[in-house]
């Protein structure tokens, strides 16, 4: 690692708080992560598992049927596992999310000083003249306009950071692979999704679908002609990241779809996480070859094991789906689907998959009456990125972290609402953020969503031409909510403006992310006078993503957000989980009181 380039103000904090992983520098991290030399990075939970499972067979020689792997610490964001050397971790859909996960398992590290910590992120993607199952490892990433940087504005100003990692880990890893029984293993770069029109290109699912048919493929033979293997929405991050602060690193897909053949993925998911778990063992050799073997038991590495790991058989997996199946939900467009959405009007979306929860458990009883300890509501969206519960006509969806996550649920959504026969909608998010000159624990109600560089609106080139799409939340709906609520709330609310940013840390201008800021006190301060003249009250992620896809696709939405500090006053969270769940508890209490405003109006009239 660059030490010169890791944020020094964090390492002097007398307690470090990583909010998201729910670690702090009093708990005894040395104890746990002492001996990490390896961190893989996930999408999913689903496939984080998968890896967890493999590793634990083989390092521990445990059969699976025995044990059952748990994640540690908090599981509302991201999945955390150790298992021997290596931490195993889902950081979610999209660049914004990764971003803030590497950081905070990097300030860990630094925290334990584990300069030498070696980095993977492996997932299952779109290639280019790959077959479904083969292994692309790339130490390049190119974004959309095939440059290989990754942009990031932080206080106000763009940086570019070089998205190429040495190539030593790619090479010894494609080798190692290779010489194990891996012969369908190439290397190349990874095309990394980054804005909503790469999304419409890696998701298929756009509103606008038919138009961009040609051009796309236009895109995606230049795109083959440059060396481009695999695409994928996280690795420009995370090889912006790496490559930074230089950590040893490199990035693995597994195809699931060559685009160039066609663009609808035809295996299920199942069959996605057996060619995951097909190639998982060569990663374990290769991590207990280099240094990590830890033998526990009588687990000591069998060669005859790896070499008989066959090359993988499509034929022997593909349990071919529907075409029309949504991908981030893991369902099939079909009859049995129509039949379990039909008749929803809202949406009410959580980033975090347990406030989801919490807020369908308040809802059942509230508008159905079912007693809390009678029902547990049941996740409609197995082993998918999301979870979804349904109550009535309110389904509680959850929506990770960044603008690429929101987009790709929105994308998801909505068309199985548009299958469901749905077409009278309202869409509402509600989330935490960070306060400008507000006290914490207050609520915003979104009325404008301002990007990066403090403008509402967000551009976005549709049939050639850049369009500025308008990021007003609907006025009306906000409106409604605004009227719904008592005159006596026990809390502030605003009805104001917010700002998206792409990232936690030095996108929202902190100094506690792990690496070095290159703005100083004097001009955040200046920063944050800006956006108080703006009238903006809070920081978030997705704002912008939110209100320019509903915009487009004519569907109202608000955005309802409790403040988690004031920004004015630090960077940190440091409020404990009891606090957040009141503040969080806040933003349920508002939607709440507008979901039973409709009600009534509904049984009045
Ligand atoms: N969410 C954010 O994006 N920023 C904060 O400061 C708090 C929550």
């Amino acid at each position: 690692m660059n030490k010169d380039r890791i944020n020094p103000f964090f390492q002097e904090f007398p307690v470090d708080y990583l909010y998201h992983l729910g670690i702090d520098t009093t708990m005894d991290i040395s104890s746990v992560f002492g001996n990490i030399k390896y961190v893989i990075f996930t999408l999913s939970n689903a496939e984080a598992k998968v890896l967890v499972n493999e590793f634990a067979r083989d390092i521990y020689c445990i059969p699976e049927e025995n044990f059952s792997y748990e994640p540690i610490y908090k599981t509302e964001r991201f999945h955390m596992y150790k298992v021997g050397v290596t931490i195993i971790i889902s950081g979610g859909v999209g660049i914004q999310s990764l971003l803030i996960c590497i950081n905070e398992v990097t300030k860990l590290m630094v925290h334990l000083k584990k300069y030498d910590v070696c980095y993977f992120k492996i997932g299952l993607s779109a290639s280019l003249g790959v077959p479904d199952g083969d292994i692309i490892i790339s130490n390049q990433v190119a974004n959309s306009t095939f440059t290989k940087t990754f942009k990031s504005i932080e206080c106000g100003t763009t940086y570019e950071y070089p998205t190429i990692l040495n190539d030593k880990m790619a090479k010894s890893f494609l080798k190692f692979s290779k010489t194990h029984g891996f012969t369908n293993v190439h290397s190349g770069i990874n095309l990394s999704a980054h804005n909503f029109t790469d999304m419409q290109i890696i998701m298929r699912n756009n509103l606008i679908y038919d138009d961009i048919t040609s051009k796309n493929k236009l895109y995606l033979s230049k795109a083959y002609d440059l060396g481009i293997r695999s695409i994928d929405m996280e690795s420009l991050s995370f090889t912006g990241f790496c490559a930074w602060l230089d950590i040893q690193a490199c990035v693995v897909n597994i195809s699931i779809v060559d685009f160039l053949v066609h663009q609808k993925i035809t295996t299920t998911m199942d069959t996605q996480l057996k060619m995951l778990a097909h190639f998982a063992p060569v990663l374990v050799a290769y991590i207990q070859k280099s240094g990590g073997l830890i033998k526990q038991l009588m687990g000591h590495f069998n060669k005859h094991q790896i070499n008989s790991y066959k090359i993988y058989q499509p034929h022997l997996l593909s349990t071919n789906v529907k075409a029309d199946y949504l991908y981030s939900l893991k369902v099939p467009i079909d009859n049995k689907t129509i039949d379990n959405f039909r008749g929803i009007k809202y949406i009410c979306m959580q980033g975090s998959s347990d406030r989801t929860k919490t807020l369908a458990k308040k809802l059942a009883q509230l508008t159905l009456g079912i007693e809390e300890i009678f029902f547990t509501p049941h996740n409609l969206f197995k082993n998918a990125f999301f979870k979804g519960y349904r109550i009535g006509n309110i389904l509680c969806v959850s929506h990770g972290m960044g603008a690429l996550s929101v987009v790709t649920l929105l994308h998801d959504i909505t068309r199985l609402m548009q299958a469901s026969g749905n077409t009278d909608l309202e869409y509402i998010r509600i989330g935490t953020s960070g306060g400008i000159n507000i006290e914490p624990g207050s609520i915003v109600i979104t009325n404008t969503a301002f990007d990066h560089g403090l403008n509402p609106g967000c551009k976005m080139p549709i049939e050639n031409n850049e369009v500025t799409v308008p990021t007003h939340m609907d006025n009306k709906l906000s409106y409604r909510i605004l009227q719904a609520q008592p005159e006596m709330l026990p809390f502030k609310l605003v009805y104001g403006n917010t700002i998206a940013a792409d990232d936690f840390y030095l996108g929202q201008c902190r100094f506690d992310g792990a690496i070095k800021p290159r703005y100083d006190k004097e001009m955040q301060q200046e920063f944050f006078k800006k956006i108080m003249e703006k009238d903006i009250y809070n920081f978030e992620m997705e704002s912008v993503a939110l209100a320019s896809f509903c915009a487009r696709a004519h569907i109202p939405a608000a955005m309802i957000a409790v403040t988690i500090l004031d920004r004015l006053h630090g960077d940190q969270v440091t409020s404990t989980s009891e606090e957040l769940a009141i503040f969080s508890d806040r933003t349920h209490t508002v939607v709440i009181a507008y979901l039973l405003s409709q009600m009534d109006i509904k049984k009045s009239s």
